[in-house]
């Protein structure tokens, strides 16, 4: 039979009320073999890191702990049967003393080892996991259920841009996991993983949606849904423009391009391995399941829509480096974002005009400062001897982008989208497009940008 991923996260997660929700929907959707990935109860991975984080104050840890068991111990009382209950909770308890353990060690080792941080914000996820399996098992209409403790399946191993799969090895934990002839739902931890020694490790912070989407490609499955609090990806932010609508379907190109800009409904790395395998992604609210959601698809119908989305983001610093020295030198961009990357920085929009007299480019914020240490330190010779004028650093900046893969090859959309800042009085103070075509992202003052993201998707 056919596999279908089913991800619910923290908030579609919240009480035994959101629980009881969950099982509905699953229950409610079309015959098939389903994979249920669950993260934690919302707000229970920061408490777990909250645990970590105050291992000098041994006061405060009992009463998270106590704040914890409360929780849980209310939501086993209303889902579950007495027996079943005692069950979870006889875990629970010798999973919060495993908790309390490891941060006596961290404790008296005065550092929280990567494994014991990994170990302890784990929990979450295997609570969730055990509390849902616990429920569908009482459900006549399905025929199995297991509950998949990802540490005895997922490897993987650390890379520079994030985990990587070790699909060989997985695969083969897998297949012992699930037999052939398996009928029925399989509730699924995300977020947690194991490495090559075997240990507990995990995916980073919101790792369940790369759970769901390894689990959708593990087991050709014909979809990930993705179920959380808002209805599907949205035309802009909803807090900012009260038209926002629902996307239909989206290229995994856009949604990552809408994801970066602040609409983060979905993790953009994460979409890598179900979209590889050609399986959509379906992002659909848990609290109105009526809803057809957004589809997130290798490559949608061409719709009529040519921009999908407008989204901003503020809190930016734009950088300007300005110099006749630079014209006709290469090695100048080198030797900048050199610098930066030996920093650690991260650049969000780089523009040089074809003058090469002047290259700017988008910092956070909060990096503005050092950011101009950095790039004054790098260039101090040229500085000091005129050949290039100054570093100018303005904060208060914004982002505001249009995205959207028809808008390739297609004349016009740069010049409606100018016109409408301009008809705005919206000033314009840096401006990118990539050769992809598929985002133009426009500097503006902060200040603006509300009122910037109205008019253009007005317009
Ligand atoms: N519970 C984990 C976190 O909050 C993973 C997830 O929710 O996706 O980061
Ligand atoms: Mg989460």
């Amino acid at each position: 039979m056919g596999w279908t991923v089913h991800k619910f996260g923290g908030t579609s997660l919240a009480d035994a009320e959101c629980f009881r929700r969950v099982v509905d929907i699953l229950l409610s959707q079309p015959l098939g073999n389903k994979a249920v990935v669950v993260s934690a109860i919302g707000g229970v991975t920061d408490s777990l890191f909250g645990l970590l984080e105050s291992t000098s104050g041994k006061k405060s840890i009992k009463g998270s702990l106590a704040g914890l068991r409360k929780r849980y111990k209310g939501i086993a009382a209303d889902l579950l049967s007495p027996k079943e209950r005692a069950n979870f909770l006889k875990q629970f308890e010798s999973d919060l003393e495993d908790i309390t353990n490891v941060l006596k060690t961290i404790s008296s080792a005065k550092t929280a080892s990567r494994h014991s941080r990994d170990k302890i914000s784990g929990f979450g996820e295997l609570w969730s996991a055990r509390l849902l399996s616990s429920l569908l098992r009482n459900c006549e209409d399905l025929e199995q259920v297991i509950c998949l403790d990802t540490r005895d399946v997922l490897v993987v191993e650390a890379g520079e841009m994030g985990p990587i799969v070790l699909w060989d090895r997985t695969r083969i934990h897998l297949n012992k996991a699930i037999p052939d002839d398996f009928a029925g739902v399989v509730v699924i931890t995300g977020y947690i993983a194991r490495n090559l020694e075997g240990l507990q490790t995990t995916l980073g912070r919101n790792g369940s949606d790369y759970s769901a989407s390894i689990f959708g490609a593990l087991l050709s499955a014909d979809a990930v849904h993705i179920w959380t609090d808002v209805d599907g990806v949205m035309s802009a932010d909803p807090r900012q423009v009260p038209e926002a609508t629902v996307i239909d379907e989206i290229s995994c190109n856009e949604a990552m391009e809408l994801a970066y800009f602040g609409a983060r409904v979905i993790h953009p790395q994460t979409m890598a391995p179900a979209i590889a395998h050609g399986i959509p992604i379906r992002i659909r609210g848990t609290f109105n399941p009526e809803h057809p959601g957004t589809w997130i698809t290798e490559s949608p119908a061409r719709s009529e829509t040519l921009i999908k989305g407008v989204s901003g983001v503020g809190n930016v610093a734009l950088v300007n480096l300005e110099g006749a020295g630079m014209i006709g030198v290469p090695g100048t961009a080198d030797r900048l974002f050199g610098a930066l990357r030996d920093a650690g920085v991260s650049v969000m929009l780089i523009s040089q005009g074809s003058s090469e007299h002047s290259i700017c480019f988008v910092v956070p914020e909060g990096s503005a400062d050092l950011v101009k240490t950095i790039v004054e330190q790098a260039f101090r010779v040229e500085l000091s001897e005129a050949q290039i004028q100054n570093v100018e650093v303005t904060k208060g900046c914004g982002v505001l982008a249009i995205v959207g893969d028809g808008m390739a090859g297609l004349p016009g959309v740069a010049g409606q989208f100018f016109r409408t800042l301009g008809s705005a009085a919206i000033n314009v103070r840096a401006i990118a497009q990539g050769a992809s075509e598929r985002n133009i992202s426009a500097v503006i003052a902060a200040k603006d940008m509300t009122r910037a993201l109205r008019a253009v998707h007005a317009s």
